[in-house]
């Protein structure tokens, strides 16, 4: 196994630099006529906690849930462009915070050109969404995000009072998928400063990971542009190493070629992963004024990549970010099978 992934990184990481070098035109022309890879909404930009890892806690952005009829046009102008993968995913905040969660995703659900639906949670506040109500929605993803089951440490990390209620709502939400015959995939996000080992010692927690389909652990974690700070950290927590230096010279980022972010007021960027004020130069507009098809392939998008691929300009947001992958990454057999798909 250890060998597969080691073999795995390598070829990958061969077809990168090579395709750096000689361009796919097929894919590139694709990528920039449809969203190849997915759109990203945040519904509500609140948050029930305050993780020590999470720029949550500098957001300036007044904090809302999206407009129904918003989210119903982003949705619409999607399925129009042929949808594709759906991510309820903020930026910040927690979607089951958003009192209309259930109704957006049914309303998502109904176009046969939504692949996909995702989500992420802290879990904190499932109980009041209905765990069976989200369960029978149409979601097909859910990623819990936790430091697993010692109670003392996730208020630590998560600055957060409801711990106890967070493990409550995991077990109910792994116990009750496994009654309805699996209709979601459920995957746990360990963020945490414990080792796997350390964390699976506890035999609740054990018990319940064996309902999940996936467990995962974070090693390294982003430092939203410097916001966030080694010390920031417990010990054990590591900030993402910069790479990737001489690609990103020379190769935009694969985010630019298949991802659109819609925030909570509407504002459209090229890339979700670090827009925590909706302020960055990969900010194409506002949804309410243009549809997602034109901002997608407007002028400014095509600029912002073909100023990347000549060398001209890097977008200051991606200078240091430390989520970059080279758009190569995207253009691989096995990811293209996947957005594609
Ligand atoms: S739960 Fe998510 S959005 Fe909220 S503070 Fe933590 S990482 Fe940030
Ligand atoms: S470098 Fe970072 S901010 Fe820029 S597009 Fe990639 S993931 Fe997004």
């Amino acid at each position: 196994m250890v060998v597969k992934k080691i073999m795995y990184r390598i070829s990958k990481s061969l077809r990168e630099i090579y395709y750096s070098y000689y361009p796919d035109k097929e894919f590139l022309l694709l990528s920039e006529n449809s969203l190849v890879w997915g759109l990203r909404i945040e519904t509500c930009n609140i948050c029930n906690a305050n993780c020590i890892f999470c720029a949550y806690q500098y957001q300036k952005r007044k904090k809302m849930i999206m407009p129904e009829p918003m989210f119903n046009k982003i949705i619409d102008d999607y399925n129009f462009m042929g949808g594709g993968n759906l991510g309820i995913t903020p930026v910040v905040g927690d979607p089951l915070i958003d009192p209309l969660i259930l109704s957006r995703i049914h309303y998502a659900r109904q176009f046969s050109n939504i692949k996909t639906i995702s989500t992420f949670t802290n879990c904190i506040n499932l109980h009041e969404v209905g765990i069976k109500n989200l369960l029978t929605s149409g979601l097909n993803s859910i990623t819990v995000s936790t430091s697993g089951f010692d109670l003392e440490l996730h208020e630590i990390i998560y600055r957060s009072k409801k711990a106890e209620r967070m493990k409550r709502n995991l077990i109910d939400l792994l116990t009750i998928n496994k009654e309805l015959g699996n209709p979601c995939e459920i995957k746990i996000g360990l963020r945490t400063c414990q080792s796997l080992k350390e964390v699976m010692s506890d035999k609740e927690f054990m018990e319940i990971v064996k309902l999940s389909n996936e467990v995962d652990i974070n090693y390294y974690f982003e430092d939203w542009s410097g916001a966030i700070r080694s010390t920031d950290l417990l010990r054990g927590m590591k900030i993402r190493p910069f790479s990737l230096l001489i690609l990103r010279r020379k190769t935009p980022c694969w985010m630019l070629y298949g991802e659109l972010a819609v925030l909570s007021d509407g504002t459209v960027a090229m890339c979700g992963c670090h827009e925590l004020e909706g302020d960055s130069d990969l900010v194409l507009g506002n949804i309410m004024d243009s549809s997602l098809m034109d901002l997608y392939r407007s002028e400014q998008a095509n600029m912002i990549r073909k100023n990347w691929l000549n060398g001209s300009k890097i977008p200051d947001i991606c200078r240091s970010c430390l989520n970059y992958n080279p758009y190569t990454f995207g253009m691989l057999k096995e990811t293209r099978i996947k957005a594609n798909g």
